[in-house]
């Protein structure tokens, strides 16, 4: 039976299900979801991201979390944590250009957040050589110091959509019409949580809440803020969200979400603004398009003492690398950074209070 099929019956006996149910579904299912049956990263697959472009990525981010831990005393131990590593490509190039860093190797011991068996397989190529712990949610990372990353992690989350009606909400679901799945709304009903998306929508007008990034931001942040630590958050999204983001990529090509439930890669922009506010206690950067993060951190330079060494097609690969990364008609902008540190700290390099 496939996942489509499942759900189908599913909504068949129980009625409609959330946007959030269809996608932990499509996405999570053990035996059907997009990523328990796949690896679903780089140009076999439907979605390339920062890390896989270039290694210029990872080795800016990496300087980052070790100058914030320099500059926070180096602790010993600390945890070095990713939530959700996809290949491990993003770790191996941290610890890579970590490596010079006195200390930062032997103090580290880095955890990773994976729900993927695929993925975890992946990581465990990448990262031979290197101790290994995982932990399947961030409520239960060590109560220690907290150096971690997370690149497009929050838009693999599962989100609920509300239509406004009035001065009331209508939850947008997934049913059933003539055999296929389809969407629909809920009837009419008050949402606390939404009281201050009235100012600023109009009737009929779409927002979206992640309802699980909230406790994870909480786990982060008080470790970071009772420990010491920073986190650096990295995603598409803008401070509010505003209209239906769900998107749905196979092959790199845009499809229709219900289509195909677990055969395509579903996410949506992050809602930065849910972010900052589940952050306190610790403190939060600007949230920062990616492009100004990286060109801070000198991404030029390297960029260039790269260059040197390359010639023909790598050296035309590297170049426009460079730019995918930076440039704002690509995901300089879209992309944006967020920062958590304890409030007596700086912000991790790259970023402002
Ligand atoms: N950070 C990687 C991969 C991004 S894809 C990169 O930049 O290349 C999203 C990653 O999050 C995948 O590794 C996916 O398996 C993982 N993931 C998605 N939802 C998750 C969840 N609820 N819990 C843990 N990991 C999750």
């Amino acid at each position: 039976m496939s996942l489509r099929d499942l759900l189908t019956a599913r909504i068949a006996t129980q009625g409609p299900i959330t946007v959030a149910d269809y996608m932990a579904e499509a996405l999570l299912h053990p035996e059907h979801g997009y990523y328990c049956t796949r690896d679903p990263l780089g140009a076999q697959g439907d979605f390339t991201t920062a890390p896989e472009i270039s290694q210029m990525f990872g080795e800016l981010v990496g300087l980052s979390l070790a100058q914030s831990w320099v500059d926070q005393g180096a602790p010993a131990p600390f945890t070095l944590a990713e939530l959700g590593p996809g290949r491990g490509t993003l770790m191996a190039d941290i610890l890579r250009a970590t490596a010079r860093v006195p200390g930062f190797h032997a103090a580290a011991q880095i955890t990773l957040i994976e729900a993927s068996p695929p993925l975890r397989a992946a990581q465990a190529k990448t990262l031979a050589g290197h101790d290994i712990t995982y932990v399947d949610s961030a409520e239960h990372l060590p109560d220690a110091p907290l150096w971690l990353v997370a690149n497009e992690f929050f838009d693999a989350l599962p989100i609920r959509q509300f239509q406004r009606d009035g001065s009331g909400w209508r939850e947008r679901c997934v049913g059933v019409q003539k055999g296929a799945l389809t969407f629909g709304l809920s009837p009419l009903g008050p949402q606390a949580s939404l009281e201050h998306r009235l100012a600023d929508t109009e009737d009929g007008q779409l927002v979206e809440t992640c309802p699980v990034a909230r406790p994870i931001l909480a786990a982060l942040a008080s470790r970071i803020a009772s420990r010491g630590g920073a986190a650096l958050i990295i995603d598409y999204g803008d401070w509010r969200s505003l209209g239906d983001t769900l998107q749905a990529l196979h092959a790199h090509a845009p499809v229709d979400p219900l289509a195909s439930p677990g055969q395509a890669d579903l996410t949506a922009h992050v809602d930065f603004e849910t972010l900052c506010t589940a952050a306190a206690p610790a403190a939060h950067s600007r949230v920062t398009p990616q492009g100004v993060f990286l060109e801070r951190l000198g991404i030029t330079a390297r960029a260039q003492a790269l260059a040197a060494k390359l010639e023909g097609p790598a050296l035309e690969a590297h170049v426009a690398a460079h730019r995918r990364l930076t440039h704002p008609a690509e995901m300089g902008n879209l992309f944006k950074v967020l920062g958590l540190f304890p409030n007596h700290a700086a912000p991790p390099p790259g970023l402002e209070r």
